[in-house]
């Protein structure tokens, strides 16, 4: 699995908000050509569509019960956070503003996706210092990994 993520930040590592994105969707053809011009590369990136039909709505209730999740519901996806973060720059997977957007969206499956990632946190609070809705990402960071194991 790691390998395939670290295939994926190469493969489409041009699109804008790569987390969204399932690996197993992107298709970079290395030709393309249509009607004789050349579309390899960047501009071949073919994205297949998806369709999620399992959510799990109590995921953010479940986030706000633990100690410091419990404004998770302020968060307006600004994206100040992941901007300030440290391990953000260092680790393109993790992204504070992406757990909260999937938590509370209750995409179940791809929190199992990414949640290995959780733990990469390292609790220094730029992410709180930065938040301009007192959200608290660094305490929700904490709450989510709580989460995550308690569901293993
Ligand atoms: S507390 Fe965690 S999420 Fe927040 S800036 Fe630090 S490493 Fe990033
Ligand atoms: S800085 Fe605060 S409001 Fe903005 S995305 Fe992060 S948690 Fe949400």
């Amino acid at each position: 699995m790691a390998d395939a993520r670290a295939k994926a930040e190469e493969t489409g590592r041009f699109i804008v908000e790569r987390q969204y994105v399932d690996d197993r969707r992107i298709h970079e053809p290395k030709k393309l050509d249509a009607g004789g011009i050349d579309i390899s590369g960047r501009w071949g990136v073919l994205i297949e569509p998806r369709t999620i039909t399992t959510f799990d709505h109590t995921l953010m209730r479940q986030v706000q019960r633990e100690s410091g999740g419990e404004f998770i519901h302020r968060c307006f996806q600004c994206g100040n956070c992941t901007a300030a973060c440290p391990t953000a720059e260092e680790h393109p997977m993790f992204n504070p503003r992406y757990f909260i957007h999937v938590v509370r969206m209750g995409y179940s499956a791809e929190l199992e996706n990414v949640r290995k990632y959780v733990y990469l946190c390292a609790s220094c609070g730029r992410c709180t210092e930065a938040c301009p809705r007192e959200v608290d990402p660094s305490g929700v960071m904490a709450a989510i990994g709580t989460v995550v194991r308690k569901l293993s």
